[in-house]
This record gives C-alpha cells, sequence and structure tokens, in this order.
C-alpha cells in the first residue's frame, strides 16, 4: 500500500480526521466526532461505500479519538496496514514562531500552548489533539501545519496595526492572518494551471468562516483576517470588519464582560446576527421568501457582504499594483454561482467579464469562469486543506 498521512483538526467540541493518500489525493477514509463532554456525543466514519454512525456520550478528546482508532480497526482501513508515514494537525495559530510546518516536539507543543493566548478559541483544543494523538500512536511522527505560517511573509506594513508599538511589541499584537494553507494551496495551484508565478493574484476563501489575500509572484502581500479570524469579510457568524470603539460603546453602556463581546461579535453577528441563519443557503432562501420584511432583511445581509468583497478587491487591486486573477474557493466560493455573478457584475466597468453558463455549472475541478475578453481571468479552485497538510506534513519526514 502506498504511503498515506492521518490529518486532524481537533475543535474545542470535535475532532474532524481524513486517512489521505498524498500522491492522488484521495480520502481513503474520513469521519467527524462531535458534540464532545456533551451528555450526547456523535462520531460519523466513512471508508469507501461504508458510513458507520455511533451515537453515544463521548466525555472527552481522548475517549473521541479511541474511538476513532476502534472504528478504524472494526469498519477499516486498519491503521496497522495504511502505512501511515505521518499525522498532520491543523493549528489556528502558529504566532511569530512558526512560517511552515514543524515536526512536534515537547517544545513545539510548548510553544503551541504559549499561542493560546493569542487564539484561545482554537489553540487549546487543537493541544488537546495533539496530546491524545501522540500518546495513541507515539510511534508515527506527528506535524503541525499552522493557519498563520503562509502570511509569516506579510510585509511589515500590512502585518502591523498603527498601535502604540510598545504595547503591540509586548502583547505580540500584529495581524497573523489565517486560512493561510488554503490560500497558499490555491494560489498555487492557480499559478502552475495557467502556468506563471509572477500572477498578481486575489484569492477569496468564501466558507463560514471568510477571508480574503493578495498574493504576488506567490508571496501574500495583504490578508484580512488579523490578530484573529474576527477581522475582514462578513461571514457566517463574524462581524468582520468593525469600528473597534463598537466595544467600548458596548461595555459602557451594557456593562458586559469581554467575554459576551468577543462572544457577540464571534458567534452571533455576520450572516447570522443579520439575518438569524449563518448558512448562506438558508439566507438565500430568505431572500425569497413572501415576508417582504424576511427578504429585505437577507438582501440587505447579502448586498453588505458583497460590498466587503468588493471594497477588498478594489483595496488590494491598487496594494498588488494590477490585477490578473481572481479565484472563488471553499463552501460559498465553490458553489454559490448567485454570489459570484452578484461580485463580477460590480466589477463590470472594471472589464470583468464572465461566463453565466459556466459559471452555473457544479466545480470538482478548477475552472475558469471569465469570457476570453475578460480584463482579468476568474476562475473557482476547490480547495483542499486536508491535502495541503498532509502534503505539506510530509515534507518533514
Ligand atoms: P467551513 O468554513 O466550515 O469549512 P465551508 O467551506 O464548508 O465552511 O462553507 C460553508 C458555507 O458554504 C455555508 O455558508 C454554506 O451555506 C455554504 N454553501 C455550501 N453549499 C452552498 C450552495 N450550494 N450555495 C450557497 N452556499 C453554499
Amino acid at each position: 500500500m502506498t504511503d498515506t498521512v492521518l490529518v486532524i483538526n481537533s475543535g474545542s467540541s470535535s475532532i474532524k480526521y481524513q486517512l489521505i493518500n498524498p500522491d492522488n489525493g484521495d480520502a481513503i477514509a474520513k469521519g467527524l466526532v462531535e458534540r464532545i463532554g456533551e451528555s450526547e456525543g456523535h462520531i460519523q466514519h466513512k471508508y469507501g461505500e461504508k458510513v458507520v454512525d455511533v451515537n453515544e456520550p463521548i466525555a472527552d478528546h481522548e475517549v473521541g479519538m479511541r474511538e476513532v482508532l476502534r472504528l478504524f480497526d472494526e469498519v477499516g482501513p486498519s491503521l496497522a496496514e495504511a502505512n501511515i508515514v505521518a499525522v498532520g494537525h491543523r493549528i489556528v495559530q502558529g504566532g511569530k514562531y512558526f512560517d511552515g510546518p514543524a515536526l512536534i516536539t515537547d517544545e513545539v507543543r510548548d510553544l503551541i500552548d504559549e499561542l493560546c493566548a493569542l487564539a484561545p478559541l482554537h489553540n487549546p483544543a487543537h493541544l488537546k489533539g495533539i496530546d491524545v494523538a501522540r500518546e495513541l500512536m507515539p510511534d508515527t511522527p506527528h506535524v503541525a501545519v499552522f493557519d498563520t505560517a503562509f502570511f509569516q511573509r506579510l510585509p511589515e506594513d500590512t502585518a502591523t496595526y498603527a498601535l502604540k508599538q510598545e504595547v503591540a511589541e509586548k502583547y505580540s499584537v500584529r495581524r497573523y492572518g489565517a486560512h493561510g494553507t488554503s490560500h497558499q494551496y490555491v494560489s498555487e495551484k492557480v499559478a502552475s494551471l495557467l502556468g506563471d508565478n509572477a500572477l498578481r493574484q486575489i484569492v477569496l476563501h468564501l466558507g463560514n468562516g471568510a477571508s480574503v489575500s493578495a498574493v504576488k509572484a506567490g508571496r501574500p502581500i495583504d490578508t484580512s483576517m488579523g490578530l484573529t479570524p474576527l477581522e475582514g469579510l462578513v461571514m457566517g457568524t463574524r462581524t468582520g470588519d468593525i469600528d473597534p470603539a463598537v466595544v467600548f460603546h458596548l461595555q459602557r453602556q451594557t456593562g458586559w464582560s469581554t467575554d459576551e463581546v468577543d462572544d457577540l461579535f464571534n458567534k452571533q453577528s455576520g450572516l447570522k446576527g443579520l439575518t438569524g441563519e449563518n448558512d448562506m443557503r438558508a439566507v438565500r432562501h430568505m431572500a425569497d421568501s413572501e415576508d417582504p420584511e424576511v427578504a429585505r432583511r437577507a438582501r440587505l445581509a447579502l448586498d453588505i457582504y458583497v460590498t466587503r468583497i468588493i471594497k477588498y478587491i478594489g483595496s488590494y487591486t491598487a496594494e498588488l499594483g494590477g490585477l490578473d486573477v481572481i479565484t472563488f474557493t471553499a463552501g460559498i466560493g465553490e458553489n454559490d454561482a448567485d454570489l459570484r455573478r452578484e461580485v463580477c457584475e460590480r466589477l463590470l466597468p472594471f472589464g470583468v467579464r464572465i461566463d453565466n453558463e459556466i459559471n452555473n455549472q457544479r466545480f470538482s475541478a478548477p475552472t475558469t469562469i471569465s469570457t476570453d475578453d475578460s480584463s482579468i481571468t476568474v476562475m473557482v479552485v476547490p480547495t483542499n486543506e486536508e491535502l495541503a497538510i498532509a502534503r505539506q506534513a510530509l515534507t518533514l519526514i
């Protein structure tokens, strides 16, 4: 059997995993453990045609991970025969320490721990996954792949906030970006497909979380996420850009704690805050509602969503000194033809033209949706963060 990599994305109450063949990109098996620590947990394990669901309480990450290993044993493929050469762990925050993947030693583990202050919603959950997986698979190399690593190469002027520098330096306040694995994977794919390494690119990663990057000749020039994934575009439940004084105003007016405002901005805002729904399909459905108030609110949310994207495309085009390619990726970017059309229509004055028939197709492979006479190439490129993690992990083995 060929070499494989087990990719793990450990969240606060979930573990997503895929066993990947890094050569051809196939996901041999994959699954999800969810509602860890709640009274009723759930695991779904898929291997070929087999889909197994387990409903039982999952006390903690260790129990969850042991269950996953048991499912590999019982449902397949047998991990003993799967030739796993590495376990790749997705880590949101690598701070200033990591500009590429890192073999997880005790020292690396401690640095990820130190970075919990910068990513309190993410890094503690990743550490649980790392600790359990290292304990259960002690003979396999474990590799951390950081969402921030690609953006460690941001120029100083886009990475630095105009904050009093003594404070910024003391507390590591700077723009780290996120979704870097996806932005790197997609921008490299575009460069190789178009056969041009000097391209000026904008990549729109529009999933539940959403971010945009400007990439010039393979180097990130700017990106919309900042110290944390809260900054930038409108997202499923996050505000994206907002005047920081809103925090002071709300805290003075309401007496809410820091954690309450954090929760409001990260989990109750964005599309959800504007419409009650965080899922783009539900928002589109609301926009067609016969209730005029429901339809108005959904339409407004969509307009805010698109306008924010347009603002970034405009400013990034200027920062890049011109633009060759715009690429859409992730759940919304890959599947929402209306969204792509709405964005591109706003770019008509700049000569952007897409072929609506091609745009309305479903995409499982990278596709150009702009017409030959478009001033800028527009593409849809399915992202594959797990494959990118697997391949990055392999570079260290
Ligand atoms: P995550 O950031 O959780 O990985 P995804 O990249 O899977 O998220 O994207 C999830 C988003 O993609 C959701 O808002 C979902 O509504 C949206 N999406 C998926 N399919 C479609 C579709 N056909 N039309 C519009 N939006 C879609």
